[in-house]
């Protein structure tokens, strides 16, 4: 009897700490939607006063970057705004900053893929211009050998009528003109080999118009695998949830382009939108005609600092 109340009181006090756990693990703290805001304004002012620190976290090694490489973009991308606003809104902090990771899928598969692709086409196009280049050089010199070959062979055809002429003339020395018959003999075979030599010069050049022309189609067989730009969507995620921030970055294809999406991720970092102007960092879409903050950006983060 005692120990069955023993169990009992146990049971009854396991059940109530369970109880109470599932009702503190339901009740998240809500606050108001007012308070909310003013919460969320206060830290979007705080943050605009001080720096927001960072740092380089995981670096897929697919990704083809080197560590030096992904700092120095996200430098150059925290002084952009750090130089248009005369005060440090980011700050390097290789322990306490946000992490920004390089995630490797997809995206910059595919990134890597189509720069393979434009160095193999790109070493077809030189192996193709240098081949032809040649080839025309090569095409040029033979002409002038065969219109040569062709005047000695008119010369010679008139040598020939000439000694034909002279063997009428029953007057002329016989072992004169025997001689001058081996001679025009030996001119003939050397035409002759003139000729060969030319020929088979022709014929390689046909080869080696054959093998350009094979080279360009297989060249030409390349470009269907290029495929539509994939920088056209963004390509970094900036997440925020509460004081936490992760920075995903995707892809990128030059180092410039890099430095752009990292400055664009940290405008997002700062509660930044984006903009319509299509030069602005902040617009959606990364394209050529950024290259540095525009005034819309800084308007745009003014606006949200409410400075
Ligand atoms: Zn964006």
């Amino acid at each position: 009897m005692k120990l069955l109340l023993r169990v009992l009181f146990y049971t009854v006090l396991v059940y109530a700490s369970y109880q109470l756990l599932a009702g503190l693990m339901q009740k998240k703290p809500q606050l108001p939607k007012v308070l909310q805001d003013y919460a969320d304004n206060a830290m979007q002012q705080y943050l605009c006063k001080a720096p927001v620190s960072w740092r380089i976290g995981q670096l897929d090694p697919a990704f083809d970057l080197t560590l030096e490489q992904a700092e120095q973009a996200a430098h150059s991308a925290a002084m952009q705004w750090n130089q248009a606003f005369g005060v440090e809104l980011f700050r390097y902090d290789s322990l306490d900053g946000f992490a920004i990771n390089f995630a490797y899928d997809e995206r910059q598969q595919q990134v890597l893929q189509q720069a393979l692709l434009q160095r193999n086409l790109d070493r077809y196009d030189t192996n193709i211009n240098q081949r032809v280049a040649g080839l025309q050089q090569q095409s040029a010199r033979l002409q002038q050998q065969q219109q040569q070959f062709e005047a000695q062979n008119q010369q010679f055809a008139a040598d020939v009528a000439a000694f034909e002429r002279k063997v009428q003339q029953a007057s002329l020395d016989r072992s004169a003109l025997q001689r001058e018959q081996q001679q025009l003999n030996q001119r003939q075979q050397q035409l002759q080999q003139q000729a060969d030599n030319l020929n088979t010069e022709q014929q390689r050049l046909q080869r080696e118009q054959q093998y350009i022309n094979d080279t360009v189609a297989d060249r030409n067989a390349l470009l269907p695998q290029q495929t539509t730009e994939v920088a056209k969507t963004e390509v970094g995620l900036m997440e925020i949830r509460g004081k936490q921030r992760v920075m995903t970055i995707f892809a990128y294809k030059t180092l410039t382009d890099l430095q752009l999406t990292i400055a664009h991720e940290f405008g997002h970092a700062l509660g930044v939108g984006h903009t319509d102007n299509p030069a602005s960092v902040m617009h959606a879409a990364l394209n050529t005609q950024q290259s540095r903050l525009t005034a819309d950006d800084i308007q745009a983060l003014k606006a949200q600092c409410g400075l």
